[in-house]
C-alpha cells in the first residue's frame, strides 16, 4: 500500500490511479515520532548540506551492514539490498519528488521503520519482503530519495522502545481515523483521530453509483441476495467516519464500510468519509479525503513541509507519541537482519528453504519466546493428518505451520481479522498466538481444524466457503458432535464467513456451516458431493 498513493495526480485522476493505492485488507504500518525529548542520542536529521548528491555507495557505507532480502515476484529472485538503498529506493517508488525535503524525511523514516517492524513477513517465502504493493515498491534512488535517506540514516519510530505499527494513507479529509475503527483489534495509542488543519478546506467529492452496480460489487467478494433494494449507513467511527452500513435485500444485511469501500473499489469510493443519499436507483456518495485515513496523511505532510514544518513535527502530528530512535537501539525481531553485509546490492543470493523437511512432512515455526515448542504442534498435526486423511482420503504432506506470536502479526500475515484463530491456505497453516488460541478452545482444536482444512480444500475449490469450512469443523471435531442444521437453516455466504463484521457474527456463522455440512451429507452420504 504504497505511497504512490500521494501522488497529486493519483488524487485527481480516478481513473489512472491504480488499486494498489491502498493495501486491499493489509494495513500498512508506518510509524514515526516525535521526541520531545529527552534522551536524543542522535541528532534527528544528521546535518546534510542542501546540493550535496550521495551515491549508492553513501548508502550502503551508511546500512551498518543491515540488508534487506527482497523477492522480486515478476521472475522469483531474491536480491540483498543494504536497508539505507533499499529506504531511498523505496522513497523513490513512493513518494511525490516535488514534495519538500522535510516531507521525503519523515516519509524515509515511516519506510524504514515499516521495513525493520514487517522483516520477517515473507519469511516462509524465503525474503523479508516482495517489491509489489503488498509490500513496498522499488524504483531506482534519485538525488531526492539519497539525500533523505542519508538525512534521517537509521532513524526509526518506537513506541516503549519497540518499533511502532506505522500507517499512512493518502489524504485525511481533515481529520484522521483511529486504527481500531478500521482494523478491529489494532488498538495502538499512537494511532488516534486527529483534526488535520491543512486538510480541512479540501473541496468534496461526489460519485455516483447504480443499485444494480454495488449489488453486483458485493456479490463479487461473497453477498447474496435476490435485489439489492437500498443501502444506509448504519453507524459512525470516532472520527465521523461511517463504520457500517446496512443493505436492504442482501445476505448478510450488513458491512464494515472498510470493506464497502474495497468491494466497490477503493480507487471509485475514495473514503469512508462520507454521506450518503438514494436518488431513485442510484446512490450518490458525497465525501472527503482519499484512503483509510490511519496514521499519516501523505498531502498533509507534503503542505506541512511547504509551510515549513520540520520532519519531526510532521511526524508528531500524525504519529503523536512515538519516540525516534537509532536502529541500534532498537531490537529487530529476527536477527538475521544483522547478517554481516557479504554482497553488494544487486548481487543475488540463493533462494532461501524454509528448512530441512522433517520426517513427519510438518514444518512448524514458533515464536522464540513460545512457551509451545514445534515439536507439540508437529505431533498434533501429524495426528489430526494421519487420523483425518484416513477418514477422508486425502493428503497435504508436506506442510508448513507458523504459529504468530502476536495478532499484529497474524492478521498481517493472513489479512484477517483478530477474531479468526487459524487460517488454511494451499499447504500452510497461519494460527493465531498460543494465549488466544487457549482461550477459543485449545491449540490441538485449532491445528486439527485447520489440517482438516487442508485436507478437503482441494475437492472444494469452486463451492461455496461454508462447505469447506464446514467440512473442516465437521470432521475436526468427530461426526456425532455435529448438530445437523434444521431444514429451514440457510447456510451462510461466503460474505458471512469471511468479512464478518464481529466476533459473535464470525462464530455463528462457522457454527452454522458446520450445521449446514452435517444436514447436506446427511442426504449425499459422498464428503465431495456435499455443495
Ligand atoms: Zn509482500
Ligand atoms: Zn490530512
Amino acid at each position: 500500500m504504497p505511497l504512490h498513493a500521494w501522488v497529486p495526480d493519483a488524487l485527481m485522476t480516478a481513473t489512472n490511479a491504480t488499486k494498489t493505492f491502498e493495501p486491499q485488507r493489509t494495513p500498512r504500518t508506518l510509524c514515526f515520532l516525535v521526541v520531545f525529548v529527552a534522551i536524543v542520542f542522535v541528532p534527528f536529521v544528521a546535518y546534510v548540506p542542501a546540493q550535496t548528491e550521495f551515491t549508492e555507495a553513501d548508502l550502503i557505507a551508511a546500512s551498518g551492514g543491515r540488508v534487506m532480502r527482497i523477492g522480486f515476484l515478476a521472475d522469483g529472485h531474491v536480491t540483498a539490498i543494504p536497508l539505507e538503498a533499499y529506504v531511498a529506493r523505496v522513497l523513490a517508488g513512493e513518494s511525490d519528488p516535488k514534495a519538500a525535503d522535510a516531507a521525503q524525511q519523515a516519509l524515509a523514516i515511516a519506510i524504514r521503520t515499516y521495513t525493520l517492524k514487517n522483516a520477517g513477513r515473507h519469511a516462509r517465502d524465503g525474503y523479508d519482503l516482495c517489491d509489489s504493493t503488498h509490500c513496498q515498491v522499488l524504483r531506482p534512488s534519485t538525488p531526492t530519495s539519497r539525500r533523505a535517506a542519508m538525512a534521517t540514516v537509521g532513524q526509526v519510530l518506537t513506541y516503549n522502545g519497540q518499533l511502532a505499527e506505522v500507517f499512512y494513507s493518502a489524504s485525511c479529509g481533515g481529520r484522521s481515523e483511529r486504527a481500531g475503527d478500521v482494523w478491529p483489534g489494532a488498538d495502538y495509542p499512537y494511532l488516534v483521530s486527529r483534526r488535520d488543519d491543512v486538510c480541512e478546506d479540501d473541496p468534496e467529492w461526489v460519485v455516483e453509483f447504480s443499485l444494480d452496480a454495488v449489488q453486483r460489487a458485493l456479490e463479487r467478494v461473497g453477498f447474496e441476495g435476490d435485489r439489492l433494494r437500498g443501502v444506509e449507513v448504519d453507524g459512525h467511527t470516532s472520527s465521523g467516519r461511517v463504520a457500517r452500513l446496512k443493505l436492504s435485500g442482501m445476505r448478510p444485511n450488513v458491512i464494515a464500510a472498510d470493506q464497502f469501500r474495497l468491494a466497490i473499489g477503493a480507487v471509485e469510493l475514495r473514503s469512508t468519509a462520507f454521506t450518503l443519499e438514494k436518488h431513485g436507483d442510484q446512490l450518490q456518495f458525497t465525501g472527503r479525503g482519499f484512503g483509510h485515513g490511519v496514521g499519516m496523511c501523505a498531502i498533509g505532510a507534503s503542505r506541512r513541509a511547504l509551510r515549513g514544518e520540520t520532519a519531526r513535527a510532521i511526524l508528531a502530528q500524525y504519529y503523536p507519541g512515538l519516540d525516534l530512535t537509532p536502529v541500534s537501539g532498537v531490537a529487530i525481531p529476527d536477527e538475521t537482519r544483522t547478517t554481516p553485509l557479504l554482497s553488494v546490492p544487486g548481487v543475488e543470493i540463493a533462494k532461501a528453504a524454509v528448512g530441512p523437511p522433517r520426517a513427519s512432512g510438518v514444518t512448524v515455526s514458533v515464536p522464540k519466546t513460545s512457551a509451545v515448542t514445534a515439536s507439540d504442534i508437529e505431533r498434533f498435526a501429524t495426528a489430526a493428518h494421519g487420523d483425518l486423511s484416513r477418514t477422508l482420503g486425502t493428503s497435504v504432506l508436506p506442510m508448513t505451520i507458523r504459529l504468530h506470536d502476536t495478532l499484529d502479526s497474524f492478521r498481517l500475515a493472513t489479512n484477517r481479522p483478530w477474531w479468526v484463530s487459524e487460517v488454511a491456505e494451499g499447504t500452510t497453516i497461519d494460527l493465531a498466538p498460543a494465549a488466544v488460541l487457549a482461550q477459543r478452545g485449545g491449540l490441538e482444536a485449532s491445528v486439527r481444524v485447520a489440517v482438516a482444512e487442508l485436507l478437503v480444500a482441494g475437492a472444494f475449490s469452486e463451492r461455496a466457503a461454508w462447505v469447506r469450512i464446514g467440512a473442516a469443523r465437521y470432521f475436526s471435531q468427530g461426526a456425532t458432535a455435529v448438530k445437523p442444521a434444521s431444514a429451514g437453516t440457510r447456510c451462510p455466504t461466503d460474505a458471512e464467513l469471511l468479512l464478518a463484521v464481529s466476533p459473535a457474527a464470525q462464530r455463528e456463522a462457522e457454527s452454522r456451516a458446520e450445521g449446514c455440512f452435517a444436514r447436506e451429507l446427511a442426504k449425499v452420504k459422498d464428503w465431495r458431493a456435499v455443495r
